[in-house]
């Protein structure tokens, strides 16, 4: 037998945006534990905004469990926080009501800034480097400092040592700011992994005294990109059959649909979609081919194959909260009938 170091993560109650919690329990298993083998485990809800002191007792539930490569016989729990009955979900657990699908999938684009002292790293104590322009996809001190690329790179390998689907890194256009691309098969996979690989990111960086800065607009209405979460999202539909009538017919449904997706595509998103900075006005729905200034983007992929592929929902927060974000898109495509569909109600 071994013992196994479990780190059961889950979403707290804070609103507008949970935040990150984490505790070890050791257990023996003879080998690296399944999900059924997990046990429900409980947390001081008062201490998480998901009770009241009296009775405070929340039940974690284990939903996917990946290694934990920075220990040794380490694994990562990701959990669903439950009511005390270990069976209802609690009123904060989000992925519970995901709509999901194997045959959806999803790639997301997580950027944030790197803090330290309150500033971006890189960002001199008073007033502001050199304006944007070298810093995406930029290499160089004067670029990318010196720890920024270290750390990019330490969590790029420990996503993949967890199996996480890692798919890329690159600075982004402000001075301290990143991104990194998850993509996943089903809306559930593909959130879990970003609520991991950020749990991951920001876990790592408390050795180098930084912080994970994942507001959409830190630095205000300035001349500084804001953080978003591109989800990029095709279903099989999209990829084997689509055609043009059948994209339009979705864009309309998007279109009609805006305010919906604008709530649940993070807190804070009017100070970033502004028009400027490669963003679209939080307050019309557009879309155009290879558009950086859409709300949706249609790759040139896209169109070359028939209106076939996947498409690039680019308002979406550095803050929102994936599981949302996914089943609101689902939502919203499943609303628009695919022929079949529309042949069957003939
Ligand atoms: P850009 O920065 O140009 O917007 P990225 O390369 O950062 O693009 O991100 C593109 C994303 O699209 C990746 O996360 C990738 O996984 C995702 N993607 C590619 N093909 C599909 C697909 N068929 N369905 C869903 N997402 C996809
Ligand atoms: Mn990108
Ligand atoms: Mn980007
Ligand atoms: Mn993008």
């Amino acid at each position: 037998m071994t013992k196994y170091k479990l780190e059961y993560i889950w979403l707290d109650g804070y609103t507008p945006t949970p935040n990150l919690r984490g505790k070890t329990q050791v257990k023996e298993f003879a080998e690296f534990p399944t999900l059924e083998q997990l046990p429900l485990w409980g947390f001081d809800g008062s201490s998480t905004m998901q009770a009241e002191g009296k009775s405070s007792d929340c039940v974690l539930k284990p939903v996917a469990v990946y290694p934990d490569p920075a220990r040794t016989n380490g694994a990562l729990v990701l959990c669903e926080v439950m009511m005390p009955d270990g069976v209802t979900p609690h009123p904060s657990n989000t992925r519970a009501t995901v709509q999901d699908d194997d045959g959806a999938w999803f790639g997301f684009e997580q950027e944030y800034f790197l803090y330290k002292d309150g500033r971006p790293l890189g960002f001199p104590e008073h007033g502001y480097p050199a304006p944007q322009g070298p810093y995406y996809t930029g290499v160089g001190y004067k670029n990318v400092g010196n720890i920024a690329r270290q750390i990019v790179e330490e969590h790029l390998d420990l996503c993949l040592a967890a199996g996480i689907n890692h798919e890329g890194i690159n600075a982004e256009v402000a001075k301290g700011q990143w991104e990194f691309q998850i993509f996943g098969k089903g809306s559930k996979k593909a959130a879990d992994e970003i609520w991991l690989a950020r749990y991951l990111l920001e876990r790592l960086t408390e050795k180098y005294c930084v912080d994970v800065e994942y507001h959409c607009k830190p630095l205000g209405d300035t001349d500084w990109n804001g953080s978003g979460m591109h989800c990029n999202f095709s279903t099989s539909f999209m990829r084997e059959a689509g055609g043009k009538d059948y994209f339009e017919a979705l864009m309309d449904a998007f279109a009609e649909a805006r305010a919906d997706h604008i709530a649940v595509y993070g807190p804070d998103n009017h100070l970033r979609l502004t028009g400027k900075h490669e963003t679209a006005s939080i307050h019309v729905f557009s879309y155009g081919v290879a558009d950086r200034g859409a709300s949706i983007r249609v790759p040139h992929s896209f169109v070359n194959n028939g209106y076939r592929g996947y498409l690039e929902d680019r308002r979406p927060n550095s803050q929102g909260d994936p599981y949302q974000i996914a089943s609101r898109v689902l939502k919203t495509i499943s609303d628009v009938p695919t022929f079949s569909e529309k042949k069957a109600a003939a």
